[in-house]
């Protein structure tokens, strides 16, 4: 039962996060983006959040991160509720890649350049382009708003070190998005564009707000407390089928493997997870297998799967 569950992880998960940091010695953190590269290679923490209201933390909970990719999945969802399904995947594709998060390859492949999927970084680019607001500073102030609520917490706001960092770094991203605009993809003007994709990555939370995000994902959009739909049924099902095939990048059939829950990691080291109708996991590790993911993140999610019997597969 998630109770005897739920008794297990309160005994064991502090040791299990102090064994796993060993993990880190086989990842590296993230330094393309500068400011990414000070973060703490041994760091892991953890937390769950359970439907019952039970919460869970562990080790290095408490560090605050930027979520960089995980951002991705809100910013669809804002964009489905936006926009409409229609408008966003006359956009994006619904298909994986198999490439790393930043490739350009796929882009001349299927029609004038439209991306793959929402998760990979063209594909997110163009979803940035759908948020609505009348400048790219209300843009981003609407997608921290909506992290806010999800997370029901008023603390998550954007690190402006980190979003500086990558806007003054961001050639490769750049090509993207002026590659998506030369195809006539992208509608809006690249440079504000990049700017409301740069604020939504800088987006500093902690593993309790993102386990609070994950649990409203695991609940169907509603929130788990006081039963309010934050976001349509349907527009989740969409979030969790690509977390499920692109949430981890060129790694997601691995994962589904291995763990065979949705997740979204980011290369900050964050990851977002859920067991869905149960909790929200949220979990910090900065230091990144070579598919960019939190090697001891990853590796202890995968622990805690197989011990719980947690993989929808
Ligand atoms: N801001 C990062 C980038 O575009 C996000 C990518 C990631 O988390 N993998 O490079």
């Amino acid at each position: 039962s998630s109770v005897a569950a739920f008794q297990d992880l309160t005994d064991n998960l502090p040791d299990w996060v102090e064994a796993y940091r060993a993990y880190a010695a086989e990842g590296r953190v993230a330094t393309y983006i500068p400011e990414l590269a000070h973060a703490p290679q041994q760091a892991l923490g953890i937390t769950l959040h359970h439907k019952s209201g039970a919460v869970i933390s562990a080790g290095d909970a408490g560090m605050p991160f930027t979520l960089q990719s995980i951002s991705k999945v809100f910013t669809l969802l804002l964009a489905l509720m936006d926009r409409g399904e229609k408008a966003v995947f006359e956009k994006v594709g619904m298909e994986p890649t198999g490439d790393v998060f930043n490739s350009m390859l796929k882009l001349e492949l299927v029609q004038p350049g439209k991306p793959f999927n929402p998760l990979i970084n063209a594909g997110a680019i163009v979803i940035s382009s759908l948020i609505r607001g009348d400048s790219p500073e209300h843009k981003a102030e609407r997608i921290v708003r909506f992290i806010r609520e999800l997370a029901g917490d008023e603390g998550p706001s954007i690190n402006e070190h980190v979003y500086r960092s990558e806007a003054e770094t961001a050639n490769r991203n750049r090509s993207l998005a002026y590659f998506l605009k030369d195809n006539k993809v992208l509608d809006e003007e690249v440079e504000p564009t990049l700017d409301v994709y740069f604020r939504q990555c800088a987006i500093e939370v902690t593993c309790a707000q993102v386990a609070r995000m994950g649990l409203v994902l695991a609940n169907d959009g509603a929130d788990p407390f006081t039963g309010r739909e934050l976001i349509p049924k349907r527009y989740v099902r969409i979030a969790k089928s690509f977390m499920v095939t692109c949430g981890m990048y060129n790694a997601s059939g691995e994962f589904a493997i291995q763990v065979g829950i949705p997740a979204k990691s980011g290369v900050a080291g964050g990851i977002l997870a859920l067991v869905p109708g149960e909790l929200g996991i949220g979990i910090i590790g900065p230091a990144l297998n070579d598919k960019g993911n939190s090697t001891a993140g990853v590796h202890l999610l995968r622990l805690l799967s197989e011990r719980y019997d947690w993989s929808m597969f």
